[in-house]
C-alpha cells in the first residue's frame, strides 16, 4: 500500500537533501529574504519546494500539495538574481528545469488542505539551516486528517555523510536510511524507563517554546543531562530512533495564540508513533490534522518514547494547576 507514493517521495526528498546541502555550504548573506511574518526564507526553500512539487505533481496530478512557501517574493524584478541562482541550483539536479516554470512549480504547493493531500516544509528549521546546523525536509501525505506517509530528510544528521532519511507508514513501522550507500533499518523509540537517564530535546530558537517551564519539567523528572537544543523536525527523528526520550514544545508566553503548522509536525509525529513512541499536544490530546493549515485544536507538542508520556502530562497539568486530561 502506498508503494508508489513512498518510492517517489523518498527519491525526490533524497535528491532535495543533496540540493539543500549544496546550497547550505555555499550560502551567502544575499541568498536570504525576510517574509511578512519576519521569518527568513532562503533560495534553498524555493528550490526544494519547486523540485518536490514538480516531481509530485507529475506522478500524482490529482493530489494537492500544501507547501509552506509561495513564489511572490522571487517574482519581483529586484530579486532577479536570486531567481537565476535558484534556477542554476535546480539545474544541477534536473538539467531540463524550465526557466519560466520555476514560479509555477513553487506555486503548485499553494493548495488548501482538503481530503487527501501532501504537506511540505521544504526547509524546516530555516534558522538552523542559516547557522549551518540541523534542518529537515519534511513531506507527509495526509488522508482525511490522518497522516498516512511521513518522510523526513535530515542532511546533517549522522551517521552517514549524506545525512539520514526517516520514513513511516501506519502499520509498517519507522525506518531510517543512511543516505549515500546506507542500508534501511527499522528504528524504535528508546525503552528507557528511568527519567534520570533520559535525554530531553527542545527548539534551539528560544522564542519557539517556553524553555524556562521545560527546564522546570526536566528538573522535576530529575533528568541528569541538560536539555539539548536543536532545530526542526530532526527532534522527532532523534526521539524515534532512541537517541532522545522527550521532545517538548510548550507555547512561549510571548506567543500564546501561536498555532503549530501541519507541515511542522505531520511527518515527524507519524515517525515517532510508528517507532513505538507517543505524540500528543501538551494537554494529552491527539494531534488533529483535519483542521486546515494549523493544528488549531491543539496546544503545543509532546513527543516521547511512550514510557514517560503520562508522567510529563501530569507535571504539565500540575504546573498549570489542573487535572491531566486525556
Ligand atoms: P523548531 O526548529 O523546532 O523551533 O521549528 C521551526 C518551526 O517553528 C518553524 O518552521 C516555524 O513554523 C515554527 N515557529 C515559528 N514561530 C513559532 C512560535 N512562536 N512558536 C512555535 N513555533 C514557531
Ligand atoms: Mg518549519
Amino acid at each position: 500500500m502506498l508503494q508508489k507514493e513512498k518510492e517517489t517521495a523518498l527519491q525526490v526528498v533524497s535528491d532535495a537533501m543533496a540540493l539543500a546541502g549544496a546550497i547550505q555550504i555555499e550560502l551567502t548573506g544575499c541568498d536570504t529574504l525576510t517574509k511578512t511574518d519576519h521569518s527568513p526564507v532562503t533560495i534553498a526553500d524555493f528550490a526544494v519546494q519547486a523540485l518536490i512539487c514538480k516531481v509530485l505533481s507529475r506522478h500524482f496530478p490529482l493530489l494537492p500539495i500544501v507547501g509552506e512557501e509561495d513564489s511572490l517574493a522571487i517574482r519581483r524584478p529586484e530579486h532577479k538574481e536570486l531567481y537565476s541562482k535558484i534556477l542554476s541550483y535546480l539545474r544541477k539536479t534536473d538539467p531540463g528545469f524550465d526557466e519560466k516554470g520555476l514560479c509555477d512549480c513553487i506555486d503548485l504547493g499553494g493548495a488548501e488542505p482538503d481530503g487527501t493531500f501532501w504537506t511540505l516544509d521544504p526547509i524546516d528549521g530555516t534558522k538552523g539551516f542559516l547557522r549551518g546546523e540541523q534542518f529537515a525536509i519534511a513531506l507527509a501525505l495526509v488522508q482525511e486528517g490522518r497522516v498516512c506517509l511521513g518522510i523526513l530528510g535530515c542532511p546533517n544528521l549522522p551517521p552517514a555523510s549524506g545525512g539520514t532519511l526517516f520514513w513511516a507508514i501506519p502499520g509498517q513501522g519507522s525506518w531510517s536510511i543512511a543516505v549515500r550507500g546506507g542500508s534501511s533499518e527499522a528504528i524504535r523509540a528508546s525503552a528507557t524507563t528511568d527519567p534520570r537517564q533520559m535525554k530531553f530535546v527542545e527548539s534551539y530558537e528560544s522564542s519557539h517554546s517556553d524553555q524556562d517551564t521545560q527546564f522546570e519539567i526536566s528538573r522535576r523528572l530529575q533528568i541528569a543531562s541538560p536539555p539539548e537544543q536543536m532545530d526542526s523536525q530532526v527532534k522527532y527523528g532523534i526521539v524515534a530512533s532512541g537517541q532522545a526520550d522527550i521532545y517538548l514544545r510548550i507555547p512561549h508566553p510571548a506567543s500564546p495564540e501561536y498555532r503549530e503548522k501541519i507541515w511542522d509536525h505531520a511527518a515527524g509525529s507519524l515517525i515517532v508513533e510508528e517507532a513505538g513512541g507517543m505524540v500528543s499536544d501538551i494537554n494529552g490530546k491527539k494531534l488533529d490534522f483535519s483542521a486546515g493549515k494549523t493544528l488549531r485544536h491543539n496546544r503545543g507538542i509532546l513527543a516521547t518514547n511512550g514510557r514517560i508520556h503520562s508522567r510529563v502530562l501530569e507535571i504539565i497539568a500540575d504546573l498549570d494547576g489542573r487535572n491531566p486530561s486525556q
